[in-house]
């Protein structure tokens, strides 16, 4: 693993997703290195020759931007305050967290000026600061789990903690107050078992939000050598669900099972 110390001007960037106005990505590369990640197209932007996985830029004066950004909000309308989200493009609770604890330093931060903001995580590490959530008057707090089954997961994420160490920790921001939500991401069809996750989370959560597999070339390639090595069987059923015209048909019946499960498990659903 590559680690370099960064320097940034800002800590804190405009956002175009969805129910955010700001992100704050501590780290640069991810350490989980999950086979269907989503953020490799970063590469494209931070040159990195490393494969996506081998390495981490720590933004060692994060803290000191996020300050200048929170502490001056009069000189531009950028820094109106808005929700932000931690983090979009990498996990903020991966492992080289426990040692810089830029993070938890950016939300000891944010909650000095409550700013409202949703945390996302693969990591059970997320329970370390549930003294500083209780700081905030509006926090929710994710974590992310594709597929229930420990091994199966272990198969596309094989570095991140098992699935059930993050089940306890969800369940432990939850029983702390905080407002939690659980990111069925993404959905692997056949293996994902969509159903039994909103029964299992029934009342334990607040939310749950499904994101559906994101096929870009890249992305593919990872989740294709898993398949082919584990699930054969499985390869041409994703090849014919992702790479045909049938993909509008699985997003729209995905959709339309998300929303039945959330009505039959009285919970509020995100897709
Ligand atoms: S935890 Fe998220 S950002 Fe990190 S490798 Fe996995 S999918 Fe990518």
């Amino acid at each position: 693993m590559e680690i370099r110390e960064v320097q940034i001007v800002q800590a804190m960037v405009k956002s175009k997703l969805p129910d955010c106005d700001y992100v704050i990505n501590p780290y640069i590369g991810c350490a989980h290195s999950c086979a269907y990640c989503y953020a490799k197209f970063m590469k494209r932007f931070t040159g990195h020759q490393e494969e996506w996985g081998k390495f981490i830029d720590v933004k060692t004066n994060i803290v000191w931007a996020l300050k200048n950004q929170l502490e001056r909000p009069a000189r531009t309308k950028y820094f109106e305050k808005g929700m932000v989200f931690l983090s979009s493009v990498t996990d903020p609770y991966q492992s080289l967290e426990d040692k810089y604890r830029l993070t938890r330093s950016c939300l000891e931060l944010l909650a000095k000026y409550d700013w409202p903001v949703s945390v996302l995580s693969k990591s059970s590490l997320i329970k370390r600061d549930i003294d500083v959530f209780k700081k905030f008057s509006d926090i929710e707090v994710g974590l992310s789990i594709g597929v229930l089954n420990d091994g199966i997961a272990r198969l596309f994420e094989t570095t991140s903690n098992k699935v059930s160490e993050r089940v306890k920790a969800l369940h432990e921001v939850k029983r702390n107050g905080i407002k939690t939500y659980l990111f069925i991401a993404p959905v692997l069809p056949f293996l994902t078992d969509l159903e039994s996750t909103f029964k299992f989370f029934q009342g334990k959560v607040d939310k749950i939000c499904v994101e559906t597999l994101n096929t870009d070339s890249v992305n593919w390639k990872g989740v294709r050598e898993v398949l082919a090595a584990h699930f054969p069987d499985l390869l041409p059923k994703y090849e014919y669900i992702f790479f045909t015209k049938k993909r509008d048909a699985y997003l729209e019946d995905l959709s339309r099972e998300v929303s039945a499960f959330g009505k039959k498990y009285k919970v509020k659903t995100v897709f």
